[in-house]
């Protein structure tokens, strides 16, 4: 087992290499990071001898899974990085209500698998995306405003350690390493080779409203959506995304879409669920107002895709606030003010106030998520467009309480991200997981 697994891993020079390199970042923007060599496992036994490889060698290790990181966090100088996108094994035991699944299995999939079968887990919002980053940075997926960011779901996991020893990880064994699995995103220290969770019953209803505003009643729309934070229904994700998207906004000009699903029991259940949504002030000036309409998982996939287009280079940044709306204002009419062409956008997410969590890493988040995503095709128009969600994230730094891991941007901006007790105790368990720093960290913090 001490050797690379035979014709899946491209060492810097090889054949073969540079398009290894480039598939294993979803972002049409591929930094220039290099790492030493690229190993494509298939199985545990081929996670085990890269990280043999890797301490016989003195190298560091990196990880990918569906490579949807917005910085591509693995691609890491010098390093071995395990493209685990192969390992995407997955077994459903309906009557346990519990699947075991590879970190290479993309979100959407899986919950195409579990819907075709009366279940639910609560994935991520786009295609792609596979379970392996997703559920170590937290997690903000369907429903999760009811059932929790999905790291809630993870009842186990399969790693391997530092030392190349494969250990199953719950909250009876090896407790500190399965606290540390549920939060700690891109600065996990052990690679995860299948993740044990927990399953709903499939909700009866999935239903959505949709308005789109002009940019004009920005004011308004935030400061309602603000005051509103606490009173929205938890089966409602209300999520209120600023866009050049919309063809009756007038030409290139922005509008606010609010595009909400709630998973409920019965129809009348969802579109009471939503009522708050259609006493929105200034609604008699919606330029489009669907109060209610019924909507399969499988199209939510396809609308949410559209701010997301495959073949578009990306930067990202985000923060959690408590802040006001008074407060949040000006920087908000900063970023409508210099919002690029679509498919970039503006996200603002009605979150919480949220309940109380388990034990784990993942330790903050606050009332309000916002997020800015730039997306662009022409690699000269990189300066023009890059720095735009960091330099607007950072000049309202101030009002932020900390970011999301889902969409960091720590290597240009370094900030907390869990508790500082929680850093402190991660820093703990990684000196005790891997003391010899084998695995690569968070490319910044605080
Ligand atoms: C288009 C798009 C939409 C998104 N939508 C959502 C969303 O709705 N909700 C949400 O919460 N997030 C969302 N995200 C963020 C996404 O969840 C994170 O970027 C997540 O890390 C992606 O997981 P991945 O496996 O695809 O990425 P990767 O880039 O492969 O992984 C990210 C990091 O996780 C670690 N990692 C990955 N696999 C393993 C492993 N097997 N073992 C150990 N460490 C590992 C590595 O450090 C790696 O650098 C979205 C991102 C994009 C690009």
């Amino acid at each position: 087992m001490g050797s690379l697994p035979e014709g899946r891993h491209f060492f810097h020079g090889d054949d073969g290499y540079e398009s290894a390199r480039q598939a294993t970042v979803w972002n049409q923007r591929v930094p220039d990071r290099y790492p030493d060599v690229i190993v494509q496992a298939v199985d545990t036994d081929d996670v085990v001898a890269a990280l043999r490889y890797a301490k016989a060698n003195n190298k560091q290790v990196s990880i990918k899974s569906g490579g949807h990181s917005w910085a591509a966090s693995h691609l890491r100088d010098g390093a071995v990085l395990l493209d685990m996108s192969r390992v995407d094994q997955t077994s459903i035991d309906t009557d346990a209500m519990t699947a075991v699944a590879g970190p290479g299995k993309g979100g959407s999939a899986l919950a195409a698998e579990l819907d075709a079968v009366g279940l639910f887990f609560p994935a991520g919002h786009c295609k792609g995306v596979c379970i392996g980053g997703y559920l170590l940075q937290g997690g903000y997926g369907w429903n999760s405003r009811v059932v929790g960011p999905a790291c809630e779901s993870v009842v186990g996991l399969d790693v391997v350690t530092a030392d190349g020893d494969t250990i199953y990880i719950d909250a009876d064994h090896h407790p500190d390493l399965y606290w540390a699995a549920r939060g700690a995103g891109p600065g996990f220290f052990a690679v995860v080779t299948a993740f044990h969770l927990k399953l709903y019953p499939k909700p009866a209803v999935l239903g959505s409203s949709f308005y789109a505003y002009p940019i004009e009643l920005a004011d308004e729309i935030f400061t309602w959506a603000r005051g509103i934070s606490a009173d929205v229904d938890r089966r409602v994700e209300l999520q209120i995304v600023a866009t050049r998207s919309v063809p009756n906004a007038g030409i290139d000009r922005p509008a606010i879409v609010m595009a909400s699903p709630a998973f409920a029991d019965t129809e009348a259940e969802a579109k009471k669920a939503f009522t708050l949504l259609d006493q929105c002030p200034v609604v008699d000036k919606a330029l489009i107002a669907v109060p209610y309409a019924p909507m399969a998982l499988a199209d939510w996939y396809t609308a949410v895709m559209s701010n997301y287009l495959e073949d578009h280079r990306y930067t990202a940044d985000n923060m959690w606030t408590n802040a006001s709306a008074a407060e949040l204002m000006p920087g908000i009419h900063r970023i409508l003010d210099t919002l690029p062409p679509h498919p970039a956008h503006f996200l603002w997410l009605n979150w919480g106030p949220s309940p109380q969590r388990q034990d784990m890493a993942y330790s903050l988040e606050s009332e309000i998520y916002l997020a800015l995503y730039a997306g662009w095709m022409d690699p000269q128009d990189d300066e023009k467009y890059s720095d735009w969600p960091r330099s607007n994230m950072a000049s309202m730094a101030s009002l932020a309480t900390g970011i999301q891991l889902a969409d960091e941007n720590l290597g240009r901006r370094p900030a907390k991200f869990v508790t500082d007790e929680n850093m402190a105790r991660l820093d703990r368990v990684r000196a005790q997981y891997d003391p010899d720093g084998r695995f690569h960290s968070w490319m910044g913090r605080l």
